[in-house]
């Protein structure tokens, strides 16, 4: 017998809040608790988990900023030629997911790449934010090492899923890793995203997240069962980087921001978010009356230096914007730069929401719990450290 793993299971959007409610794994999970999250969305949450670090010491958070001189979209020919397609076509969603491929072949990133709702003609004005593969070395915007380069670096055997992969490869590449007589492994980090999927177009509660959970559970268990064939002790935790809001209104921002006499790219830039519009100004006179429209509309509210400090989202030259304007929990920015049409559930909403809130569980016994998402990379570190200890010391 090997002696001993922990698996760190990744659900994708399951929030304290559905997980409370449901007997998921009760029979093998001592420990479920609400774990808190970070303001923004998976590209910010995600990047925390890998590395312990708050978005201002990791550098992700959405997927465009302002920076016209580092476009990769400056001077690209094809997305010249998609401005002259008219908008009728243009923003149709199989025309832009067949010109994301073609740009995102073209541009060679490795990270995950989505140009969502961004207009063809604003592209210029954008660098995109996730370029790397955030679990590969160097996927870190600042240079911050994850788990996974914490492992390879000492040489601590591990697996890690695909996360392009969908849930069944990944759920059978562990099992068939798990089995791999000829590897003690320390660590096990196995990625599932679809349920994120399954919220945003269903809301909860919902019998498609219900039998989502169940699947979920039957899944997990055989993989208990094949780990626990190989191991003498198997350690779980399993964890979401957010929950999920339910949708209960909408609100057009940008029309009113464009009503104002300022013109984008000269006056001022701004992404909209399905949660946020965040604005960068270009000269003197374009913060005082984009104030002034936000200080008007009720459904949201203008995020001060000291709430983004707290939340660690202050960054450095105010990368991600001068000004973030966040809407109330269950409010969806439509139109946005992320999409058209509304959803059931959203998520990056006040972090402290309590359907914001993320998830742990374990089926081990912890003195301390993590409290936010950027205590997980110390658990995990003591984990594999602790396993591969007792691994190395196997007769
Ligand atoms: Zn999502």
């Amino acid at each position: 017998m090997k002696k001993s793993i922990s698996l760190f299971v990744f659900i994708d959007a399951l929030g304290w809040e559905i997980l409370k409610e449901s007997t998921f794994l009760d029979d093998v999970l001592v420990q479920k608790a609400p774990i808190g999250t970070i303001f923004g969305y998976s590209a910010t949450c995600d990047p925390t988990i890998l590395t312990g670090l708050l978005p201002r010491d990791h550098d992700h958070f959405s997927f465009y900023a302002y920076d016209p001189e580092h476009s990769p979209f400056r001077n690209d020919l094809f997305i010249q030629l998609m401005r002259l397609v008219p908008k009728a076509l243009s923003s149709r969603n199989r025309v832009r997911n067949v010109a994301g491929r073609i740009i995102k072949r073209k541009l060679a990133y490795t990270g995950y790449f989505n140009i969502y709702n961004m207009p063809f003609r604003l592209m210029r004005f954008f660098d995109y934010t996730e370029k790397k593969d955030l679990y590969q070395p160097g996927g870190i915007n600042s240079g911050a090492a994850t788990i996974m380069d914490y492992l390879r670096d000492q040489q601590i055997p591990f697996y890690l899923s695909d996360w392009r992969a969908s849930e069944q490869n990944n759920l059978s590449s562990l099992k068939q890793a798990l089995t791999d007589s000829g590897t003690d492994l320390a660590y096990g980090y196995l990625y599932l995203a679809a349920m994120d999927a399954t919220l945003h177009a269903q809301g909860f509660p919902h019998q498609e997240v219900t039998d989502k959970i169940a699947w979920y559970e039957n899944e997990l268990r055989e993989v208990l069962e094949v780990a626990q064939a190989e191991y003498e002790d198997v350690r779980m935790f399993i964890f979401s980087d957010h929950g999920m809001t339910n949708i209960t209104g909408t609100f057009d921002l940008r029309s009113l921001i464009e009503k104002t006499s300022l013109v984008f790219g000269k006056d001022y830039a701004a992404v909209y978010d399905s949660t946020m519009a965040r604005f960068w100004f270009l000269n003197d006179t374009a913060e005082e009356p984009i104030r002034e429209v936000l200080q008007q509309v009720s459904c949201g509210t203008i995020l001060s230096q000291q709430t983004l400090h707290s939340w660690g989202a202050d960054f450095a030259n105010n990368r991600y914007g001068d000004l973030i304007f966040l809407l109330d929990p269950g409010v969806l920015l439509i139109p946005s730069h992320m999409g058209e049409r509304p959803l059931a559930g959203m998520h990056g909403y006040d972090p402290h929401d309590k359907d914001s809130v993320a998830s742990f569980s374990t089926n081990t016994h912890l003195q301390n719990l993590p409290e936010r998402l950027d205590d997980l990379y110390g658990l995990m570190k003591e984990e594999a450290d602790r396993n591969a200890a007792l691994n190395s010391g196997r007769e």
